[in-house]
């Protein structure tokens, strides 16, 4: 319904990564996938997640007797350790795996490396498609007998930063996943509670907001998404206030809201 709501086209999804088995994290799956058959969907989806969510989504397909008209194929994450779950030409995704009480992984996506950028001001007519591949690799051009013609340098430009985005939730409070979230660009780290309920937060395996400033501190994030807050608190500044004490480039979740990453 959120993903109508914010006009996120459905057939752009090929991939789903669940993180745990509680109730707010993947009830609305089925509906996504039941709706993805209403509108006709023929391709792949690719859901990832704790291996007994086959069994659920094979029960509820199979007791209402429903037959999809596209292949879903269920990636089991079955690691106690962080695994590479998906890779494609521009990213790759990592699990995070995550203490909550049942098994539960955050994910970490990666943007590779980009090609360096031609020059279109110095780029000399007429080079050669190979030599252009070249270029983007950022090696030098040379002719046949290894001599050099251009440095690399005058031909391009300094390719595009690579982005990251790490998402942790649910967790308690946990710096093992500190080498793993290291310098992103992005953490959206869960934040159930404020510090007035730390005991509580570590009760239910969840974090409080200053805790997940303190994980974004020792990471070296560039920012940090506060989210999953408990229904308790009606005014969010004071969770917001206590996170920017430790770390001051934290915003709160909001949903639809889009965060744009700066160069
Ligand atoms: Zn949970
Ligand atoms: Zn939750």
């Amino acid at each position: 319904m959120q993903l109508r709501k914010f006009n996120v086209k459905l057939n752009k999804i090929d991939h789903v990564m669940i993180s745990h088995l509680h109730g707010d994290h993947f009830f609305g799956l089925m509906g996504m996938i039941s709706t993805m058959h209403l509108f006709k969907r023929i391709k792949d989806l690719h859901v990832y997640g704790p291996p007994d969510l086959s069994e659920i989504i094979v029960s509820i397909l199979r007791y209402s007797k429903s037959y999809l008209n596209f292949k879903l194929v269920f990636h089991p994450l079955e690691s106690d350790t962080p695994e590479l779950i998906f890779e494609n030409e521009i990213l790759t995704v990592h699990t995070i795996p995550l203490t909550h009480g049942i098994r539960c992984n955050g994910f970490i996506f990666r943007e590779k490396p980009k090609p360096r950028k031609i020059n279109k001001e110095t780029m000399p007519e007429g080079f050669s498609l190979q030599n252009i591949a070249r270029l983007k690799m950022g090696l030098d051009i040379v002719d046949g007998e290894g001599n050099l013609i251009y440095k690399n340098e005058e031909l391009t430009l300094p390719e595009k930063v690579s982005f990251s985005y790490a998402y942790c939730s649910d967790t308690t409070y946990n710096e093992n996943i500190i080498p793993l979230i290291r310098n992103v660009s992005l953490l959206y780290h869960e934040s159930t509670f404020g510090t007035d309920m730390e005991q509580r937060a570590i009760e239910t395996y969840h974090s409080t907001a200053k805790q997940a400033a303190i994980i974004a501190q020792k990471a070296n994030v560039s920012k940090l998404i506060l989210g999953h807050f408990s229904v308790r608190y009606k005014d969010l500044e004071p969770l917001l206030s206590e996170a920017k004490g430790i770390f001051h480039e934290t915003i709160l979740a909001r949903e639809g809201e889009s965060i744009i990453l700066e160069h």
